[in-house]
């Protein structure tokens, strides 16, 4: 086995014995794991695979994404944070350097989180609504990115009402879509342009990408604030 840097600053390619590859991140808090996900050790460092199955970020990578704004550093609002299986990754990636606001309207969900946070301290659980920003004012600052995941049917707005209130002028915004979530009766390509048309009311439409096949008609769109 082996571990190589992946072109994204602070995602990792472990090459198994076998030869396959996965994505995976360093472990901010070494002997914690989040989700089941394996632990690798390598170089004396350890590494968390991360299961594009069980998060969507990972799925985008896994397809090719050519945009990924989160980086060493960098401080993260996450709406829809649920009990941190993806957040956990960005939380390795951002570092002790960066920050990851984690919005969540569901308090037995929040709950979970909280033994992660307990020792993950770059993510602050944010008990909140993400379609009412004002929530939060007292503690969320500016941020460098916004993921979004909640699976709503006004997913657009409320990306566009959280990047008013708290994303940098030229910050970026990742959002992922499932478009059941939005209108059932119609094919999900057109689901996706008219999410789109909405975000590009008020940003930038940077890529967007499937996420099939590991989940069936959702998508990722990366936008940017101008
Ligand atoms: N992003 C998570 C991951 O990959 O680990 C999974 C998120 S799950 C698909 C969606 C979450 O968004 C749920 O936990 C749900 O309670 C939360 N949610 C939905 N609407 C919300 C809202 N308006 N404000 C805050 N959280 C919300």
């Amino acid at each position: 086995m082996k571990i190589k840097k992946h072109k994204f600053p602070g995602v990792y390619i472990f090459i198994d014995d076998d030869g396959s590859e996965k994505i995976a991140t360093k472990n901010l808090v070494p002997g914690q794991k989040v989700y089941g996900e394996r632990i690798v050790k390598w170089e004396k460092e350890e590494y968390r695979i991360w299961n594009p199955r069980r998060s969507k970020l990972g799925a985008a990578i896994l397809n090719g994404l050519k945009h990924f704004p989160i980086k060493p550093g960098k401080s993260v609002l996450y709406l829809g944070i649920a009990s941190g299986t993806t957040a956990s990754h960005v939380s390795d990636i951002v570092g002790w350097e960066g920050k990851v606001y984690g919005v969540e309207f569901s308090p037995r969900v929040l709950r979970e989180l909280v033994p992660l946070v307990y020792e993950r301290k770059n993510i602050i659980p944010i008990l909140g609504d993400a379609t009412k920003p004002e929530e939060y004012r007292a503690v969320v600052t500016k941020v460098d990115v916004i993921f979004e995941d909640v699976a709503q049917p006004t997913q657009a707005k409320i990306l566009i009402d959280n990047a008013k209130a708290y994303l940098k002028k030229g910050g970026y915004a990742m959002i992922s879509i499932k478009s059941r979530s939005i209108d059932v009766t119609k094919p999900p390509e057109q689901v996706f342009k008219e999410v789109e048309e909405e975000l590009s009311t008020y940003f930038e439409v940077v890529e967007r990408l499937s996420l099939e096949p590991y989940e069936k008609d959702h998508a990722l769109i990366v936008v940017r604030k101008p």
